[in-house]
């Protein structure tokens, strides 16, 4: 699993590898009122791509790969991933 989030700032399919993300040009506007997407991330362990909400972003609440073949929990905090410890 990579550590460092890479933030793109253009949406360029080929280097959404592991750890990269997209801000969403309409950020804050689709989704739950109170925790709308925000971004695009791609799995730093497996790279599935997902959308990530502002709470993630913000390391309030862990991010879940959606891929059933990774089970990879994490947060994110100042551009880093911390692996969600066990619980
Ligand atoms: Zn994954």
């Amino acid at each position: 699993m990579v550590v460092e989030i890479d933030v793109l700032n253009e949406w360029i399919p080929e280097q959404m590898g592991p750890g990269a993300m997209f801000v969403l040009e309409n950020a804050g506007q689709v989704g739950e009122a109170d925790d709308p997407y925000w971004a695009v991330l791609a799995c730093p362990d497996c790279g599935t791509l997902g959308l990530i909400t502002r709470r993630q972003i913000a390391g309030l609440i862990p991010v879940i790969c959606g891929s059933d073949k990774c089970s990879a929990q994490f947060f994110l905090r100042d551009g880093q991933v911390l692996v969600r410890p066990p619980s």
